[in-house]
């Protein structure tokens, strides 16, 4: 049975581009990037092309650019970071929609003392930009905003919040995970202090990742040990991954017209003809400012791991939630934050689409999803076939 993944915002596959430049690092170029010996140096140059390359991507320079090991790690090190270097600040202002990353941080900061402002959404997953601004004081050491949400797509205006936080000298972190290599990015137009990035999401290996950190932003590293990363980020470089994850990033800055074209075109032809085919559906986020590759869709009436289930027995795959939440029958927070009504959010489903995606996948996926909602439907006990005849979304 193939495959049709439309699961990208869990994690992609490695361009095969990346993996025959990874390829040869687990062979001859074994070197240590740090050793003084030409054979070492060699692999060396490769990290600082990657790092030049993902620099490019997001409109930064090189020496902004440390390799973590992923973007949780990032997402630690940017944060705790911040906290370190403002001791006498005891404040954190965050979302009620950020990955666990960010979320489950600052609810153990907070176990620790830290006093921390969840920010609301509205409906569509939206902020309050004058509650942000009034949540901002002279105790808060350090604001963390998601730039585009994981499980709706939806995307924050982190470079307007990271305006009106610098104005009172406060530092920003984005965790930019899922709007990297989605959107473009120029990290020249904004006055954002801290960025992260993983590599799994957009087409580079899993478990490497980048902290982007603006020149002249205090800093203390997460991980002290060696000279590696100029001091920021000990422990042997992870040389395979991070060359993988450089010419990732020179692809994405590559594709990033198509994604915004191409895949943005196959995932508004799967929602509108999903809404249209399938009564009582709705997209959840923001419509207008939103990832072009994610629709995040409930089915009233239907639970989202009996949708997953049963389409994937076609080999369709989706997630219900973020794959780190699914499993749990709880709605997912982002869901529970913009006040999805039950029996929508518990019939979510996320699609994510790629550059790999396909017409012809996208043209399956709207042949086979009705007739699954309908046979699921027929045995809820709430769904009323005869009462919905008349109804119209
Ligand atoms: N932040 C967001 C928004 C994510 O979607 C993810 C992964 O799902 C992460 C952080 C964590 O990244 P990693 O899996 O590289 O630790």
């Amino acid at each position: 049975m193939s495959v049709v993944y439309l699961d990208n915002n869990a994690t992609t596959q490695v361009a095969p581009e990346v993996l025959g430049a990874m390829l040869p690092f687990f062979g001859n170029y074994y070197g240590n990037p740090s050793s003084m010996h030409t054979f070492g140096g060699q692999v060396a140059k490769k990290i600082h092309e990657a790092r030049e390359r993902a620099a490019a991507l997001i409109g930064a320079h090189p020496d902004e650019i440390i390799f973590t090991s992923c973007g949780t790690e990032s997402d630690n090190a940017a944060i705790r970071s911040a906290l370190y270097t403002a001791p006498e600040k005891r404040h954190i202002v965050t979302s009620r929609v950020e990955h666990p990353a960010v979320r489950a941080l600052c609810a153990h900061l907070a176990g620790q003392g830290y006093r921390v402002t969840e920010l609301p959404v509205d409906k569509d997953g939206r902020l309050d930009m004058e509650q942000y601004e009034r949540s901002l004081t002279s105790d808060t050491a350090v604001v963390s905003l998601m730039w585009a949400n994981n499980e709706t797509g939806a995307v924050f205006p982190v470079e307007e919040a990271a305006g009106l936080a610098r104005e009172r000298g406060i530092l920003f972190h984005t965790d930019a995970v899922q709007a990297v290599g989605k959107i473009p990015i120029d990290m020249k137009q904004n006055t954002i202090d801290m960025l992260s990035i993983s590599g799994h999401k957009l087409h580079g290996p899993k478990g490497i990742g980048i902290l982007y950190i603006r020149k002249g932003t205090k800093f203390f590293p997460f991980m002290i040990g060696g000279h590696q990363e100029r001091e920021r980020r000990g422990g042997t470089e992870n040389t395979p991954s991070i060359v993988g994850l450089g010419k990732a990033c020179e692809l994405a800055r590559s594709n990033i017209d198509r994604e915004n074209t191409y895949v943005r075109q196959l995932r508004d032809r799967l929602e509108a003809t999903l809404l249209k085919k399938i009564p009582r559906s709705r997209i959840n986020g923001d419509t207008f400012h939103r990832l072009p590759n994610t629709s995040n869709i409930s089915f009233e009436y239907v639970e989202g791991e009996g949708i997953l289930l049963m389409m994937d027995q076609y080999g369709i795959c989706a997630s219900s939630g973020s794959a780190c939440t699914s499993g749990s029958l709880q709605p997912s927070h982002v869901l529970r934050a913009m006040g999805v009504p039950f029996t929508m959010a518990h019939g979510s489903v996320r699609f994510s689409l790629s550059v790999y995606t396909t017409e012809e996948e996208i043209d399956f996926v709207i042949e086979k999803l009705p007739p699954i909602i309908e046979r699921l439907r027929s045995m809820s006990p709430y769904w009323d076939p005869e009462k919905e005849a008349g109804h119209v979304t």
